[in-house]
């Protein structure tokens, strides 16, 4: 039998700003940070016995890169690349992180089509939910030594998912990862919590001996967790210690027996630190390729391309570029002086030749969704009915003929 992708343990760590703070002053052997690091080690010791390819973190942003403009409840990473955040004092010095594109492309469609429905994005830096656990986790300065996938919870912004639904979402993963065709070991990572509260006359709440409750729990009977409401979680463990619903994704990705191998629990301040390690007790197997059913069939449609998060990732430097048309200083600037105006957006040769030529057919060749051809057209002063008659190789003419009406339009005013 192949061997494919597959979930190989699960790691807890707490987040808190702080310790990636303490990491960078290297204050290992600081008495207050010190215990924090030592519970990192076994992590460490972990990682570097199992070699995992990718670490699937789940956490939550903290209002840095996700605001209530667009808040969304689980938002897949679908990058090549990490930043850390500026979350408001400057941007931690410590090297950018990869991620592992295709396979969040791959995990992102298979759940979709099992019913959880994603959001997906990228060009986004990672606060310090995603950062600060995971410089613990590896050498300071030195290459990262696995890829990422960010799955980020809106956690901060009611309503937000259900416990239950965190549950159901780390099984969809367990199963979207068995069906994954790559030989891959990916850990899971789940950061956050336990219980701190830091908002309002109750700020400063914890609660140790609930915790503790959490973490057996989570062992050993996760579907009682998820019968909780939010209500019950901050009443337990605080309102920000809700965010420990994200474990339970973690959870659901496992397997029913697991064994922990470590866990390590402090509480220095207002955040309850956890860290542990797990692995299923029945390894977890690859069970068939994934098919997306939804689009198999779509190929055979001639003049057809479905916008998939591989076209989306192709065509993303140029779609950026033209959608940025929503800006009158972009319109005014491409039009005062086109060239430069393509090459100061950094696009390669062949598609600035591509928005040169206006070859509305080889830009939707190359990856470009049709919704930013019809602002380059409206900015270049041409018509919809251009656009449409172009793509088909016709004369505006000959494609007018096909319509019930001869009216030209577009998205200018
Ligand atoms: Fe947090």
């Amino acid at each position: 039998m192949p061997t494919m992708a597959r979930i190989i343990g699960a790691i807890a760590t707490s987040h808190t700003p702080t310790i990636g703070f303490a990491r960078d002053r290297k204050l290992s052997n600081d008495p207050v940070w010190r215990p924090i690091f030592e519970g990192c080690k076994p992590i460490r010791q972990w990682l570097d016995d199992r070699k995992p390819d990718v670490l699937l973190t789940i956490y939550n942003d903290h209002i840095t890169s996700f605001f209530f403009d667009h808040y969304s409840a689980f938002a897949l990473g679908v990058g090549e690349t990490y930043l850390p955040a500026d979350e408001g004092g400057g941007a931690r010095n410590i090297l950018p992180l990869a991620g592992h594109a295709p396979l969040a492309r791959g995990l992102g469609t298979s759940l979709m089509a099992d019913e959880f429905d994603l959001s997906f994005f990228r060009d986004k830096p990672l606060d310090h939910g995603c950062f600060s656990p995971l410089s613990m986790l590896a050498d300071a300065g030195q290459a990262w030594p696995w890829k990422i996938l960010p799955l980020q919870v809106g956690v901060l912004q009611f309503p937000i998912p259900t416990a239950r639904r965190c549950y159901r979402l780390g099984q969809a993963l367990r199963r979207a990862i068995a069906a994954y065709p790559e030989d891959l070991k990916v850990a899971i990572v789940a950061t956050g919590g336990l219980s701190h509260q830091v908002h309002g006359e109750r700020c400063g709440f914890n609660n140790t001996a609930w915790d503790h409750e959490f973490m057996d729990r989570l062992e050993a009977d996760p579907e009682s967790l998820t019968r909780l409401t939010h209500a019950d979680y901050a009443e337990r463990g605080g309102m920000e210690g809700s965010e420990i619903i994200m474990w339970l994704i973690m959870r659901g990705a496992m397997g029913e027996k697991i064994n922990r191998l470590h866990g390590s629990y402090y509480l220095p301040s207002m955040t309850a630190i956890a860290t542990a390690v797990w692995e299923d007790a029945v390894p977890h197997e690859h069970v068939g390729n994934f098919v997306d059913v939804q689009l198999a069939g779509a190929e055979r449609l001639e003049g057809t391309y479905p916008y998939t998060l591989e076209r989306s990732a192709k065509g993303h430097r140029l779609n950026r570029f033209l959608h940025d048309f929503v800006l009158p200083e972009q319109r005014e600037r491409f039009r005062t002086d086109e060239a430069a105006t393509l090459a100061a957006a950094g696009l390669t040769a062949e598609e600035q030749d591509l928005v040169k030529r206006r070859d509305w057919r080889g830009l939707i060749h190359y990856g470009a969704i049709f919704f930013v051809l019809e602002k380059l057209a409206a900015v270049v002063g041409v018509s919809n009915l251009h656009v449409y008659a172009a793509m088909r190789g016709q004369s505006l003419e000959e494609f007018q003929q096909t319509r019930n009406a001869a009216i030209q339009y577009g998205v200018s005013r």
